[in-house]
């Protein structure tokens, strides 16, 4: 089991937790605060504080966080759903525990961030 980082929420939750789905290193919990109809966060066990340090997974690591991600979609039964990442205090992170947003279950109650709809118009 890996060493929770000090005061660290996510590393108190990978430890013990309600979790959805767990495999491997990584967990899946609900969101507290669900901005869609399903709302589950993805957190590997370890201790990284955000997507920048995403080097700090070795290959092997880094393709099961991927697929992890897509299994825990299956398995709360979302087939069509959005996976978000906020990268840093200004693109709304808040928790400085590596996470995986995975957002569905009513295309219309998804909120889609100002930055991914600008994105979208742009091309
Ligand atoms: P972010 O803003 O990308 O850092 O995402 C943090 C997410 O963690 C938010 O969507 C919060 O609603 C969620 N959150 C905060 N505390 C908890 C908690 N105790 N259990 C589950 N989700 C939480
Ligand atoms: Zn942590």
């Amino acid at each position: 089991m890996p060493r929770p980082h000090e005061d660290c929420l996510f590393c108190s939750i990978a430890q013990a937790g309600a979790y959805r789905h767990k495999a491997r290193g990584f967990v899946a919990i609900d969101d507290i605060n669900p901005q869609a109809p399903v709302h589950v966060l993805v957190l590997p066990e370890r201790h990284v504080d955000t997507f920048r340090d995403v080097g700090e997974f070795d290959a092997r690591e880094a393709k099961r966080m991927l697929e992890f991600v897509a299994e825990t979609a299956e398995k709360v039964g979302l087939r069509d759903y959005r996976v978000l990442v906020n990268v840093g205090a200004t693109a709304g992170q808040t928790v400085f525990h590596l996470h995986w947003h995975i957002l569905g279950g009513d295309a219309s109650g998804v909120d889609v961030p100002a930055a991914v709809a600008t994105a979208e118009v742009e091309q």
